[in-house]
């Protein structure tokens, strides 16, 4: 009887060290899950950063199969140091996740929106022609005018220049963006806040 009784306590303690273990191990895999989503996300904005645009960007275009129609665009805040000058940093910021807002809500949920830099965004959009893509960044300029930003009492019109570029046949991404990089170049160079096409 005595050496039962020995077993049993011996399974007891063994259940219950396994018990703590998996806790624990269900708590590292926990850790490990939020700082890899941490690593991946603008904590400003609540956007994917560059690191999970570039990953994204390795996914989706990486492999060999044609990619079908599909753009890549960039926008710039125009005259974004100016606001931040005028207004302070801290209103800078809070402009930037208004763009950041408005952006997200007009575009299609297969779309994927990131923050590229600074006052930078970048879209991917499948399924997509050169003169959709455009005319998407044509009725963002245009929500905007509507989504009015208030700092304080003030009124301010966001308003910025972008480039679009539609992927050609073998093109990499960072090509694409490369040509939409330059679009939107030109789109400053022209006087800001329109949409060119690459
Ligand atoms: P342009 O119309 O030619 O794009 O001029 P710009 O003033 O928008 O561009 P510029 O590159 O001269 O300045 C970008 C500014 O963006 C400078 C920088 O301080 C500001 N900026 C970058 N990141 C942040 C941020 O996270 N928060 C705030 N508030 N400002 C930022
Ligand atoms: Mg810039
Ligand atoms: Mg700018």
């Amino acid at each position: 009887a005595d050496a039962t009784e020995r077993e049993l306590r011996l399974a007891c303690r063994l259940l219950a060290q396994i018990v703590r273990l998996r806790r624990k191990i269900r708590t590292r895999a926990e850790i490990h899950e939020r700082l890899a989503r941490e690593a991946m996300t603008d904590p400003l904005t609540g956007l994917p950063n560059r690191r999970a645009w570039d990953q994204t960007i390795r996914e989706r275009l990486g492999g060999s199969g044609q990619p079908g129609r599909l753009c890549v665009a960039i926008l710039d805040i125009d005259n974004f140091k100016k606001l931040n000058d005028r207004l302070g940093h801290e209103a800078g910021d809070r402009a930037l996740v208004h763009l950041a807002d408005v952006t997200r809500r007009s575009l299609r949920p297969s779309d994927t929106l990131a923050r590229y830099g600074g006052e930078e965004f970048v879209v991917l959009m499948p399924d997509t022609k050169l003169e959709q893509g455009i005319e998407v960044m044509a009725r963002l300029q245009r929500e905007l005018t509507k989504a009015i930003y208030m700092a304080g009492n003030e009124k301010i019109l966001i308003t910025f220049s972008a480039g679009v570029a539609q992927l050609a046949a073998d093109e990499s991404g960072t090509e694409a963006i490369r040509r939409a990089d330059q679009a939107m170049y030109l789109a400053k160079r022209a006087g800001k806040n329109r949409v060119l096409g690459a």
